[in-house]
């Protein structure tokens, strides 16, 4: 009889960057749900992982300090998480913080463009629902909604905030080895997420891994809320062609979003399972005590 494998979780966000949940109750909601070992990967912020370290303890939920870095990659925004980051590392802090100054002015940018498409208010509204935060794009989507421009976050994006829309302002982010970098040097182990989403070529994307590997990048989101089944069939082989691990997380911003496991779904355990050595415990080295 063997144990009951490991619920992972590596990839998630909290009020910090663009989730709905305080850490403390991001964590208490993984651990209802059966999570064992839960990243939290805030976009370009370390902001809220004391909290979710010191919550994690309480409940015996292992808590993998992470975050997920904006890269800017032949004129694409693609994203990369840091597991296992050591929090203290300065390179990775002063480089984190480059990129929440880009965020600064760009969300000011959006509410001016959004102001001049005849929207106003828009920079106070997205304000409003980053609660002291940084205001990401997911902000000023809640803010649309609520003020009556559309019917859903997805709409808002689609009609707003996507290239060749009113609101949007061309990211310039972290390139992609200085993010490798950072994330080295804090000890982190660097995935590519949600391979699927960025509608890459096949030769791009494997471009993109060559480029990823040769930087120190180690591994491929295989399991990911946001890839259709299909999607996370294809990155599994790719991911085993290529001999990265496969790492799996939910995206998880909010009660919104289903926590998604390997261990529960059939599909994805078909898909994770086979590799063998390629696991997500793999990243199962916490640094926080
Ligand atoms: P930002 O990093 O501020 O540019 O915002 C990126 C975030 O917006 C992603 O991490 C998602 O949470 C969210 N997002 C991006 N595209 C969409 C979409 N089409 N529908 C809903 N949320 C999206
Ligand atoms: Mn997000
Ligand atoms: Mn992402
Ligand atoms: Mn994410």
């Amino acid at each position: 009889m063997g144990r009951m494998p490991l619920h992972y979780d590596l990839h998630s966000h909290s009020i910090a960057s663009d989730g709905t949940l305080s850490p403390v109750e991001l964590v208490t909601a993984a651990h209802a749900a059966g999570v064992d070992v839960l990243a939290l990967t805030d976009h370009d912020t370390l902001d809220g992982l004391v909290e979710a370290g010191d919550t994690a303890r309480g409940l015996g939920l292992q808590l993998i300090p992470g975050v997920e870095i904006s890269v800017s990659w032949q004129s694409q925004t693609i994203h990369v998480l840091g597991l296992n980051v050591d929090p203290a590392c300065k390179a990775l802090q002063v480089g984190l913080e480059g990129l929440r100054e880009f965020r600064r002015w760009r969300a000011r940018e959006i509410g001016r463009r959004l102001a001049r498409a005849g929207i106003g208010g828009c920079y106070e509204g997205a304000c409003t629902f980053a609660r002291g935060n940084i205001v990401g794009r997911t902000h000023f989507a809640q803010h649309l909604v609520a003020a009556g421009h559309a019917r859903s976050v997805r709409e808002v994006f689609k009609r707003f905030l996507v290239n060749n829309k009113p609101g949007f302002v061309n990211g310039q982010w972290a390139g992609l080895e200085t993010a490798l970098d950072w994330i080295q040097s804090a000890g982190g182990m660097a995935v590519i997420a949600h391979p699927a989403r960025y509608r890459m070529t096949a030769s791009k994307l494997r471009r993109l891994i060559a480029e990823f590997r040769a930087g120190g990048g180690v591994g491929l989101e295989v399991v990911s809320g946001s890839h259709s089944r299909d999607n996370i069939s294809a990155m599994a082989a790719l991911c085993r062609h290529e001999n990265l691990l496969a790492s799996c997380g939910s995206d998880y911003h909010g009660p919104d979003n289903p926590w998604i496991s390997w261990v529960s779904c059939q599909h994805c355990r078909r898909a994770v399972s086979r590799f063998g050595k390629v696991t997500a415990g793999r990243f199962n080295k916490p640094v926080l005590q």
